[in-house]
């Protein structure tokens, strides 16, 4: 993937060894762990956790100096971090600003305002709006302050465990949780997750994998305009991002998780479908063609 030296993104917020602990405040410690056990259990983002975190009141930032200022980057001082950590930052910075671009032009066609997400790099654990995560939860989309949380320990992870590597099997990832913001600017995950507690398990699980096909499809979407604009696409690009689509789709997750597959459970969708929405997305490179709750099986 090319993108060395493009436009780096100002709403990223470095999170990253600012203390890390539990919160202090024991209600939203628990609630946040009680959503941090049902998401690893499931094998889920909490982003799809909407349903359960209703009426979840947000928490306050336990020890307000674990927020740092948005905007991280031209007025800080020199950063004293290792290599390799800054490199990171760059590369998320770049990835979302190449978002923030696609999304401005076609929510600009639609005759909409995108309002740029931010992103919060963090280490082993988070507290956000949406409750507590650790490394261990994988990126998610908080709706309550849209903001995408990311540990980029994932990233190693995604390398290591699930054998997806590449960079631009990394911006895909970050594009998909940039997807359910797309998502939420358009009222979607908000009529989805309505949708989810008037249901039962099985209905809320089948509409869960659409709001997460749809973002598959909505990352398929951004790639297929920052390539045409930016040219980041390289030989092998689109594959290693498959691949990552695969390594991370609910039956994958749950064989390595458990041996077995248990469809009703899927919130993800199956490797086949996640690649299926994505191609389509990077293909069409049209918003239109996204409908996953139009399809009959998605
Ligand atoms: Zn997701």
């Amino acid at each position: 993937m090319r993108w060395l030296g493009d436009r780096e993104s100002e709403n990223v917020e470095d999170r990253r060894g600012a203390g890390g602990g539990f919160p202090v405040g024991i209600t939203g410690g628990v609630g946040a762990i009680v959503v941090l056990v049902i998401g690893l259990f499931l094998g889920i983002d909490p982003s799809t956790l909407m349903a359960v975190l209703n009426g979840y009141a947000p928490d306050t930032p336990a020890d307000s100096r674990q927020v740092d200022q948005p905007g991280y980057g031209s007025s800080r001082p020199p950063d004293t971090r290792a290599g390799g950590e800054d490199h990171m930052r760059q590369f998320v910075s770049v990835v979302l600003a190449d978002t923030e671009d696609v999304w401005r032009q076609a929510f600009g066609d639609m005759g909409r305002n995108y309002r740029d997400p931010k992103l919060v790099l963090y280490s082993n654990v988070v507290q956000s709006p949406c409750g507590m995560a650790s490394s261990a939860t994988g990126p998610f989309y908080c709706p309550n302050d849209q903001k995408v949380y990311l540990d980029t320990a994932f990233f190693d992870d995604m390398k290591r465990r699930m054998h997806a590597s590449g960079e631009f099997a990394q911006a895909y990832v970050i594009a998909h949780e940039i997807g359910h913001h797309v998502q939420n600017e358009l009222g979607i995950l908000q009529k989805a997750n309505a949708a989810r507690e008037r249901s039962d398990q099985r209905t809320s699980n089948a509409i869960s994998v659409r709001v997460e096909l749809q973002a598959d499809c909505f990352a398929g979407v951004w790639a297929n305009h920052a390539d045409r604009t930016k040219h980041i696409l390289e030989q092998g690009d689109v594959e290693a991002a498959m691949n990552a689509a695969a390594a991370v789709g609910d039956d994958r997750l749950q064989r390595q998780a458990r041996g077995t597959v248990v469809p009703d459970a899927f919130t993800h969708g199956s490797s086949a479908q996640r690649v299926g929405w994505f191609k389509r997305g990077i293909e069409s490179g049209n918003l239109k063609s996204c409908d996953t709750f139009a399809a009959a099986q998605p």
